[in-house]
């Protein structure tokens, strides 16, 4: 039987790519959208076309937990299993630190963080059950070691998303793997606002010189998520192409 996994917010940016990279690799992607519902159309039909595999476009605001309940009820009854589950989808808000509001910090840390407990709970659960399955959140480096006033509650939801990994990776151990991709810059629509200058200044920190790719992240989560990385477990593994 074939393996799939589910991608939230798997229709652009780094989790198109790791819709692309399963389904290169022969897995069932289950794509999660909020809106994008044809962009979701799109690449079932492309990928289907191409890999031989299922495509399963599926809508839920992830920052809602009853759409999250029944996003996972719906994939159960459809597939019997989840075999692995990308926590990717997120949002940042840039705005001073001085203008930052209460509600602005909900609204990040409902998507970027409380999310991913709410669906390592329920599709946890389930690999348990299954005695199977790996996990693997999509934080930032912004959560290990750069900081930034004007993205304070981000920086705090990618460092709570790596503690979450290690909680989770000892509450699911020993047949559920969960581990951290923490991205560095990476070129998608997420950064299109950044001022050149900005740019400019964060590049000469990295050592390869360069932004990174979404498919350079993807690959690393579909490392992460494979039997190759069968005894890599509670981990976070830094891809931002060296900081300095
Ligand atoms: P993006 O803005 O292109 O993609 C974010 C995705 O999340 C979109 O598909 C969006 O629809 C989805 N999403 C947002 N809110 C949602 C909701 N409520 N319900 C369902 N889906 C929702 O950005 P990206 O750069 O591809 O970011 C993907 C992940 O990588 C994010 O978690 C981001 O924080 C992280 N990341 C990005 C960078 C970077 O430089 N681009 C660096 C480090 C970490």
């Amino acid at each position: 039987m074939s393996k799939n996994v589910l991608v939230t917010g798997g229709t652009r940016g780094i989790g198109e790519a790791i819709s692309r990279e399963f389904a290169k690799n022969g897995y069932d992607v289950i794509i999660n959208y909020v809106r994008s519902v044809e962009k979701a159309e799109e690449l079932k039909e492309e990928l289907e076309a191409e890999y031989g595999i299922r495509v399963y476009p599926i809508q839920a605001d992830v920052s809602d937990e009853i759409q999250l309940e029944n996003m996972v009820d719906e994939i159960m009854e459809e597939f019997g299993k989840i075999d692995v589950l990308v926590n990717n989808a997120g949002i940042v808000i840039d705005k001073e630190f001085d203008e930052r509001t209460v509600q602005d910090w909900k609204d990040t840390l409902n998507v970027n963080l409380i999310a991913p407990f709410v669906l390592t709970k329920l599709v946890g659960e389930e690999m348990v059950k299954q005695g199977s399955g790996s996990i693997v959140n999509i934080s930032s480096t912004n959560g290990i070691n750069t900081y930034y006033p004007t993205s304070v509650d981000y920086d705090a939801s990618k460092s709570g998303l790596i503690s979450l990994t290690y909680d989770s990776a000892i509450q699911y151990a020993p047949n559920v793997r969960v581990n951290c991709v923490a991205p560095g810059w990476v070129n998608t629509e997420m950064n299109d606002e950044l001022p050149d200058d900005f740019v400019e200044s964060e590049t000469e920190h990295i050592l390869v010189k360069r932004f990174g790719e979404p498919e350079e992240i993807a690959k690393a989560v579909y490392f992460l998520a494979s039997d190759n990385a069968s005894f890599i477990n509670g981990t976070v593994l830094k891809v931002d192409g060296g900081w300095y």
